[in-house]
């Protein structure tokens, strides 16, 4: 069994939900407390020092950064959106042990560590690349720490209760330090590669993209005695709210998607004193993005608030295209975000790779690549690693 098969049959029943396939893995949960120690032990079976930064994330090193200069850094996240699929964020870090045993690290000329980002999906608590943005002080740290997931526990809470200290989340300094160069590996979301007859690809740019909360209000009653023109019904508006958003990111371009919800009191026979409603909006375009929100805003009667907007953020061009010459692979775009996105921003030398998906689902358990493209995937960041470090 190659490295890599190994690691993948560890990590297959983790968080992993019995009816419907899909994985659960939020942060700073006990499973999610499963997979860092999983981290830990990958790490430690290859005398790689494991180094904790303020907001929790994981950094293995071979080789001293803060000796030797800022090293090269692969590396994804390990946490998964609701019913999510094996690949998305594991792909990445498993793929990067498995490069890092192929190579001569004694032939390296510089530190190369593996990143294992906390909170990427913002699953739990909202804010996407969490553990991203608090490093590059992206994410402000009180707003951090008061976010709270559907119990009403904090972050904070969450962050102290899995071991980690909230106490000094921030930008961190020192992190970022000891990164000179970011790749990410990462499961396509999409189909270009496909079309594009190839395992694996390089990325270009992110698409801006955000999520907006719609705070729709109406007045609780009964669904049997209230007549129809008496009612006050929030529902009505996130019908039409949901409509919006799909005819508006036809008319401007983009995507635009309503996929979750709260509603009070969530019975079947009362007509709903509130529907919360999350909307998330990307595309080329950020001004038809913000068209987009806009128009849902204005269908649904009130005002979006937003919860985060990342900018289009295009990945360092010479670094973009030395991947795509070494690997001789194809350069796309996508409108899914990532750690990588955020750490390019802010102005770290941050590329991205891509391995083939088949269907192009993602975020579902129908999410897949072929063991052989995940070889390729293996491949191109040992060619990484020998080019960069
Ligand atoms: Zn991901």
């Amino acid at each position: 069994m190659s490295s890599f098969e190994r690691m993948w049959a560890d990590l297959e029943p983790v968080g992993r939900d019995s009816g419907s396939g899909g994985y659960r893995r939020y942060a700073w949960t006990g499973t999610d407390g499963v997979l860092r120690e999983w981290f830990r032990g990958e790490a430690s079976r290859r005398g790689l020092e494991v180094v904790p930064d303020r907001a929790g994330n994981l950094w293995a090193w071979h080789g001293d950064p803060d000796a030797d200069g800022p090293g090269l850094v692969l590396g994804s996240h390990l946490d998964s959106v609701p019913d999510g699929g094996a690949f998305d964020g594991p792909l990445g870090i498993v793929s990067a042990f498995a490069a890092l045993d192929r190579v001569d690290r004694s032939a390296l000329s510089r530190p190369v560590g593996i990143a294992c980002f906390a909170d990427e999906e913002g699953a739990r608590f909202g804010i996407a690349c969490a553990g991203s943005r608090l490093i590059t002080g992206a994410l402000d740290p009180d707003r951090a720490r008061s976010l709270t997931d559907e119990d009403g526990v904090s972050l904070a809470e969450a962050m102290s209760a899995a071991g980690h200290d909230p106490a000094h989340l921030g930008r961190d300094e020192e992190a970022l330090a000891r990164v000179g160069t970011f790749v990410e590996l990462h499961v396509e979301q999409g189909r270009g590669l496909v079309d594009a007859g190839a395992a694996v690809g390089v990325a270009d740019s992110i698409w801006p993209h955000g999520r907006w909360r719609l705070d729709l209000r109406g007045r609780a009653d009964h669904a049997g005695t209230t007549r129809l023109a008496d009612r006050d019904d929030p529902m009505l508006n996130l019908a039409a709210a949901v409509l919006a958003a799909r005819s508006s990111a036809e008319r401007h371009g983009t995507v635009a998607t309503v996929g979750k919800l709260r509603v009070l009191p969530n019975g079947v026979n009362a007509i709903p004193s509130e529907v919360t409603a999350w909307l998330d909006a990307r595309g080329a375009d950020a001004d038809e993005v913000r068209s987009v929100v806009a128009e849902v805003g204005k269908a649904a009667g009130t005002a979006p608030v937003e919860e985060s907007w990342t900018p289009s953020t295009a990945f360092y061009v010479a670094l973009r295209d030395r991947l795509a010459e070494t690997l001789d692979a194809p350069v796309l775009a996508t409108g899914a975000g990532h750690d990588a996105g955020i750490l390019s921003s802010a102005g770290i030398e941050t590329g991205m790779l891509f391995v083939r998906n088949p269907t192009g689902v993602s975020h579902s358990p129908a999410e897949h690549a072929e063991p052989d493209d995940c070889l390729a995937g293996v491949d191109a960041l040992t060619r990484v690693i020998e080019a960069l470090a």
